[in-house]
């Protein structure tokens, strides 16, 4: 058997009302291309775009052009000519054409098929594999989580973290992003992503969220930035607010980082500085996961009595406040703990432990909370964020990060489209 490109077609993309007229392969400055024109079967009318009911035709508007997924590495192009319609209900309209959406130059099996491509390369990485351009990969990607985005489910949230991540260069407020995850055992996503860190944006954010689901919540878990503390207790009192377990451990981690920092500065030059040199991950890992030469070092400098080395000490006990069940012996706990670092002499310690002691009603919430929210669950999601906006990506705006950040973490439903290659 012969075989017809628009045999290949009418398999794989057939439209009903619709017919592949002719096929060919073109070749302009030494580059390959096949064009495939489309033409309106004779004996079905055109549909309404606004109802998708049969209506009578009215005109035929210029011939125009979309991108389809290569076929065999060669950049296909349909080129249709869309008659236009006068609806009963809707006037005189442009017909329903089922591979387009809008005025983009792209059919959405393309637009499907550079999406999903779109998360395991990068944008660029995809536009130059499928010898588009940058924009239309994310015009893509931006179609794909904007159809997600206006049919996912919200219902059934019962918790969600809050969390900022900073991105870009700088520490400006615009460098700062609020995310609101779910973080419910049964789903954990991305539902909101705003710019900045300050009252405004959560407020924004749990307003786009709506009453309904923030009635709903359980579970609030958070760091202790004020403006979020502010909002979560006005917005939603009948949640339990945890803070998290996560956050509470990069505070620690910061305040010994920065004791390092300080006690190296005034040990420069002299022998015991020896002590403090190369050891910053070393300081910043769970005790139990530093090893072998690392471990060695460690010991050696907790034997010395170096501020840094208390610090350490004082961080390390502060994870067995995370083992105890009882309310009451973790409330004992934090209360010895928060003594023995406020006398510890060490000014990051004691701004830590001023933090705790200010919240620690929201701090043993987490005992209350116990079972139900995962402790893991916020700094999955934040780890993963950090990926996105890391990557090379090569985001040109804030805007394309954010539908960057929802295609890989959001979970939402997508599109049907043919050319589900990956
Ligand atoms: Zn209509």
């Amino acid at each position: 058997m012969q075989l017809e490109v628009k045999t290949v077609l009418n398999r794989i993309q057939h439209f009903v009302g619709f017919v592949y007229q002719d096929v060919r392969l073109c070749s302009s400055r030494g580059k390959l291309r096949i064009e495939a024109r489309i033409e309106p079967h004779g004996a079905m009318r055109a549909k309404c775009s606004e109802c998708r009911r049969p209506a009578p035709g009215y005109d035929r508007l210029p011939e125009r052009w979309w991108l389809f997924v290569p076929l065999w590495g060669i950049v296909t192009w349909f080129a249709y000519a869309p008659r236009r319609v006068e609806c009963p209900e809707h006037g005189v309209v442009v017909e329903h054409i089922p591979w387009s959406e809008g005025k983009r130059p792209l059919t959405t099996a393309m637009m499907g098929f550079l999406a999903r491509w779109a998360r395991h390369l990068s944008w660029r990485q995809t536009a130059r594999a499928f010898q588009t351009s940058w924009e239309a990969v994310y015009r893509s990607v931006e179609w794909f989580v904007q159809w997600g985005l206006a049919r996912r489910s919200l219902e059934g949230i019962e918790a969600i973290g809050i969390d900022e991540i900073h991105w870009g260069k700088g520490k400006r407020a615009d460098n700062f992003l609020t995310v609101i995850y779910q973080i419910d055992s049964h789903c954990r996503r991305l539902l909101w992503v705003g710019r900045r860190r300050t009252q405004a944006t959560l407020r924004r954010g749990l307003a786009a969220l709506g009453p309904a689901v923030i009635s709903g919540l359980r579970y609030v878990c958070s760091d202790m930035w004020r403006a979020y503390l502010k909002v979560i207790a006005a917005q939603a009192p009948q949640a339990l607010h945890v803070l998290d377990r996560f956050h509470i451990t990069m505070h620690l981690n910061q305040a010994v980082d920065q004791v390092r920092r300080a006690e190296t500065g005034r040990l420069r030059g002299r022998p015991m500085a020896e002590k403090l040199k190369h050891m910053r991950w070393k300081l910043l890992r769970r005790g139990s996961r530093v090893r072998g030469l690392a471990k060695q070092r460690l010991w050696g400098l907790l034997r010395t009595k170096l501020a840094t080395g208390r610090a350490w000490m004082l961080k390390e006990t502060f994870q067995d406040f995370w083992r105890y069940r009882s309310l009451s012996w973790a409330a004992a706990f934090l209360d010895v703990w928060c003594t023995r670092a406020l006398r510890s002499r060490i000014e990051p310690m004691k701004k830590v432990a001023r933090m705790l002691r200010t919240h620690e009603e929201l701090l043993l919430n987490w005992f209350r909370a116990k079972g139900e929210i995962s402790s893991g669950a916020v700094e999955g999601l934040n780890n993963k964020i950090r990926v996105v906006t890391r990557r090379a990506y090569g985001f040109r705006t804030y805007d394309a990060m954010e539908i960057a950040l929802f295609h890989t973490l959001g979970r939402l439903p997508e599109p049907e489209t043919t050319h589900r290659f990956c």
